[in-house]
């Protein structure tokens, strides 16, 4: 199974990406993990990653693909991923489908979850509260406003994409996880 997730920060996406990646023996493939390993390991691409992540911006288009493009030949991806976080603009959504076609490929369903954007703040600062040390540097307040800026303008047209090429299927992301859970996988069965 080849799977999106697509939502605004906070939507759960990762919780039921690790959900499914359980139940599908599949890897999560989340390009903010990803980058956020490189930032960790001082790589060029982290480097030049860190400011703009700190920031709430979108690293560029490129950068993001060729991860991407490296990343879903590899032996574990066999089976079906699961990508979180990627594709976050229309252009990498274009470029996920070459890269996917060029590999023989395609997408079973871009999965959103739909939630409540003012109670999105509140999971944030669960989020860190639980956390500990652990924090991420962009999740703070503010920085959560400016990336669900940056959603709406480059990634909400994503679900007009996928809806366009018959690919999207959407769950209510505001009901407790296990929830969206079962939803998610009557969906999916749906869909199929
Ligand atoms: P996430 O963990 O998905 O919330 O991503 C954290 C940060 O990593 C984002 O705010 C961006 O700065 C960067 N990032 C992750 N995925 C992408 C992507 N597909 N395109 C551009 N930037 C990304």
């Amino acid at each position: 199974m080849r799977l999106i997730l697509l939502g605004p920060p906070g939507a759960g996406k990762g919780t039921q990406a690790k959900i499914l990646m359980e139940r599908h023996s599949i890897p999560q493939l989340s390009t903010g993990d990803m980058l956020r390993a490189a930032v960790k390991a001082e790589t060029p691409v982290g480097l030049r990653a860190k400011d703009i992540m700190a920031r709430g911006d979108l690293v560029s288009d490129d950068v993001v693909n060729e991860i991407v493009a490296n990343r879903i030949v590899e032996d574990d991806c066999a089976k079906g991923f699961i990508l979180d976080g990627f594709p976050r603009t229309v252009a990498q959504a274009e470029a996920l489908t070459k890269i996917m076609a060029d590999a023989g490929l395609s997408l079973d369903a871009a999965l959103e979850l739909q939630v409540d954007e003012d109670a999105l703040a509140a999971r944030v600062e669960t989020r860190r509260a639980q956390s500990g040390d652990q924090v991420r540097e962009d999740d703070t307040v503010e920085a959560l406003r400016h990336r669900l800026a940056v959603y709406r303008a480059q990634t909400a047209p994503l679900i007009a994409f996928y809806k366009g090429v018959g690919k999207l299927v959407s769950v209510d992301g505001m009901k407790p996880i296990d929830e969206v859970t079962a939803d998610i996988a009557a969906a999916l069965k749906a869909a199929a």
